[in-house]
């Protein structure tokens, strides 16, 4: 029988609930010629991933892009399943049973290690951490931070150091505009932060954060930004590399226009620091980082053309009580689904997995966003991405390469969830916590205040 008719819907599971997961949904949904049914499974009870655990609380603007997902999701033919963590809850193996064919879009939750002396030390934390837990993730809602610190380091200079910094710095008022934790609102109210070092192992030409973002490190209540003349100075290399590139022109001239400014009497102070490497973190008698060696940098073009840092022989201490790695997201393999360790990502050729082994497509499994290329990017760039591995699915439905599933219907699936895991979230209960979450950051004055505990979400909608 066809596959894709009416009668004979093509079903797809889409594994993790984030951006690209709807965007797919979304793109497989509008298909004219075909019937698709798009069942989601996501870990958490809520859903949208990354706009909701991973955008700073500050950005709400960006957040307001579920509004789009929510509309793939009042299709007929969508259905969540929230609360199902597959490799755990259900294999690989079983979801094979139920669909044509499984895509897997379940970015990039832990982070890259530094390899440097000191790093497991107390106070030596993964940016990825605290943003989880700032942003209500519920694996963080017991994670414990000491902000009676002073001085923080984040090293490297991505747009997630830029949300480390300035949700570290931001008043009280200011967070109060945003749907941070509760938890962290509270801890950073009390925070004794006054420092923040950002540190980037290359010059302000080669800098991974983007315009706005270094932009609005200028614009804080109660922060000033600080860069050493120094170090805003671009070397003769980049200065040529980047002649004629009016954005990355535009970029380095916020930067310059940052450098050796007077303290104008805020609070607190983000340095931005570059051409620097951490070497080592030293400890106190207690096991707790509280000095940072780094060196000095200088740049060289290597055989690819690009410019790298390597180190000179001048080298400097900081004072820090917290460093926060902010070097890089990477994926984590789920049982059944071809991984390549070295990057961190799923084995894929443009979204189609491949075999460990012999490298070949694996029948009817697909990813998509992050766990494909690796953390880059914005939101939106995820979108021709999961355009790009849908577009792959149908082409494959087309030459009869899917899954011959035992049992394709939402009924046997939805059966067979309920049996697995009674207390999953439909869409529908992650609307209730929605309006909940609305409600109650009405009554607070605030945008949204976010459930973080799992039982407390369960609890709230009745399960
Ligand atoms: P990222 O943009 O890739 O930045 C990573 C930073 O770590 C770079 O400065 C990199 O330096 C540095 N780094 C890597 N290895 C290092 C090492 N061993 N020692 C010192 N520094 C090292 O990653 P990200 O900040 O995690 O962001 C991930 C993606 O999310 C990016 O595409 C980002 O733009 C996006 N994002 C966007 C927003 C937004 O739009 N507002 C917010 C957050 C994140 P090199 O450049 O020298 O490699």
């Amino acid at each position: 029988m066809t596959v894709g008719t009416t009668e004979n819907p093509l079903r797809i599971a889409i594994v993790g609930a984030g951006p690209t997961g709807f965007y797919a949904a979304a793109h497989l949904l509008k298909q004219k010629k075909l019937t698709v049914q798009v069942d989601m499974y996501e870990a958490l009870p809520a859903p949208f991933g990354l706009v909701r655990y991973g955008v700073a609380p500050d950005h709400q603007k960006i957040k307001s892009i579920t509004k789009l997902y929510d509309r793939a999701a009042k299709n007929k033919n969508f259905h969540f399943f929230g609360n199902v963590r597959i490799g755990k809850d259900i294999s690989v193996a079983e979801l094979k049973e139920y669909y044509h064919q499984l895509m897997f879009t379940t970015g990039a939750p832990t982070d890259k290690p530094l390899r440097i002396p000191g790093e497991e030390l107390e106070g030596s934390l993964p940016a990825t951490e605290f943003v989880a837990w700032y942003n209500g993730h519920p694996d963080y809602a017991d994670y414990k931070i000491d902000l009676s610190a002073k001085n923080v380091a984040i090293v490297g200079i991505g747009n997630v150091a830029m949300d480390v910094a300035r949700i570290l710095t931001r008043t009280t008022e200011e967070l109060m505009d945003t749907d941070i934790a509760e938890h962290a609102l509270q801890a950073l109210k009390e925070s004794k932060v006054e420092n923040v070092y950002v540190l980037g192992r290359r010059g302000p030409a080669q800098a991974a954060f983007t315009t706005p973002e270094i932009k609005e490190l200028g614009e804080m209540q109660d922060a000033d930004c600080y860069v050493r003349p120094d170090e805003a100075e671009l070397d003769p290399l980049s200065a040529a590399d980047i002649k004629g590139d009016r954005k990355l022109e535009r970029k380095v001239e916020i930067i310059q226009s940052y450098a050796g400014a007077e303290t104008t009497g805020k609070a607190k102070k983000i340095t931005v620091r570059f051409l620097v490497s951490p070497t080592e973190l030293i400890g106190d008698e207690n096991g707790h980082v509280k000095t940072m060696k780094i060196v000095k940098n200088e740049l060289y073009i290597n055989d690819k053309g690009v410019m790298r840092p390597r180190a000179t022989d001048i080298v400097e201490e900081i004072p820090v009580d917290i460093v926060f790695r902010s070097i890089g997201y990477r994926g984590a393999r789920i049982e059944g689904v071809p991984f390549y360790d070295a990057w961190g990502v799923n084995l894929n050729e443009e979204g189609r997995l491949l075999d460990e082994e012999t490298k070949e497509p694996v029948v009817g499994l697909y990813t998509g966003g992050w766990i494909k290329r690796g953390p880059s990017g914005v939101i939106g760039t995820n979108k021709p991405d999961a355009v790009e591995t849908v577009t792959h699915m149908l082409t494959d439905l087309a030459d009869g390469k899917i899954l011959q599933p035992a049992n394709p219907t939402v009924d046997a699936a939805i059966a067979f969830v309920a049996e697995r895991k009674s207390d999953y979230f439909t869409y529908a209960d992650w609307q209730k916590l929605d309006a909940l979450e609305l409600a109650n950051g009405k009554a607070a004055g605030r945008p949204r205040v976010k459930f973080t505990n799992v039982e407390e979400m369960k609890t709230a909608v009745g399960k």
